[in-house]
């Protein structure tokens, strides 16, 4: 497993999270894993989702909780969440006032994750939870774990998808600096620092890996399997996949470029 662009960005020399998964460093009643997942009209998918994600964390053995932010659905997705956390209090869920789009909905669900680790994912069974176990056991020697599609994107995705994905990773890659292979992908495990003081804006769930390196922790890439959709349909085009995320690639090409790096040497008192 490769680091991601060698060491960390940050002036933080080594932030390295300290914690492990069998650790008491947090409130005692914390879960270990926080899966959290954002979710737009998905009444087709959330309870298939649910059900294969419960049955992946069952056999972890580790104590979980499951965040879904149901981001201003219109369709039946809250009752469908409603009835299913009904005698279910590992599944916590809340609803946005209105559609803020997925960084908004995956924030809100980061924020209310209690968990140690946090694991976000897709509501579409995209992703596969049953790859958690490979994201875990990269924890152990990294802060942030992210999946790539690209090996499986086949499996998954059209070309017109697969083209202008890697369109986007190389433009991305190319202003940011960065060797990330995947970067729209947001299946990802972190450890629960990563994320504590980062500033969030719209888009930046295509970033999150370079904005965590710019705290100082280390950021590596797995390959994860990728589905295709078994219903419902994507919220992306071409256009607000490809276009919309150039104005925030700019303004994270500057801010990691005029960020500080410097070191305390010594220190009295
Ligand atoms: N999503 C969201 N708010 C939005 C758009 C998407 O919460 O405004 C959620 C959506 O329900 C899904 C995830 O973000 O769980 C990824 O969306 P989608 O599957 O449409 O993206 P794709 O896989 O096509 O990139
Ligand atoms: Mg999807």
């Amino acid at each position: 497993m490769r680091q991601i662009g060698g060491l960390p960005h940050s002036c933080f020399a080594n932030r390295r999270a300290s914690f492990t998964l069998g650790g008491n460093n947090m409130a005692t009643d914390a879960p270990a894993i926080s899966l959290v997942v954002p979710c737009y009209n998905e009444e087709a998918t959330v309870r298939a989702f649910l059900k294969a994600a419960q049955a992946a964390l069952d056999s972890l053995q580790l104590p979980y909780e499951i965040i879904v932010t149901d981001d201003g659905s219109f369709d039946s997705t809250w009752a469908v969440l409603k009835e299913c956390a009904a005698g279910e209090p590992r599944l916590r869920a809340q609803r946005l006032g209105k559609n803020c789009g997925q960084s908004a909905a995956l924030w809100a669900g980061i924020k209310a994750a209690r968990g140690r680790y946090i694991v976000t994912l897709d509501a579409d069974l995209q992703n596969d939870p049953r790859d958690l176990p490979a994201f875990l056991k990269a924890l152990e020697h990294f802060d942030c774990v992210c999946g790539s599609r690209v090996a499986a994107r086949q499996q998954g995705d059209g070309w017109v998808r697969i083209v202008s994905s890697r369109i986007a990773n190389w433009v991305r890659n190319k202003l940011s600096g960065e060797e990330i292979q995947d970067a729209g992908c947001t299946y990802r495990a972190f450890k629960r620092e990563c994320v504590a003081d980062l500033k969030f804006f719209k888009g930046m769930h295509r970033f999150l890996p370079t904005l965590v390196k710019m705290e100082g922790f280390t950021v590596t890439e797995i390959n994860i399997s990728h589905h295709p959709r078994f219903a419902g349909q994507t919220h992306y085009g071409v256009w607000n996949r490809l276009f919309a995320s150039f104005y925030d690639l700019l303004a994270v090409r500057w801010m990691k470029r005029r960020m500080f790096r410097f070191q305390i040497v010594e220190k009295i008192n």
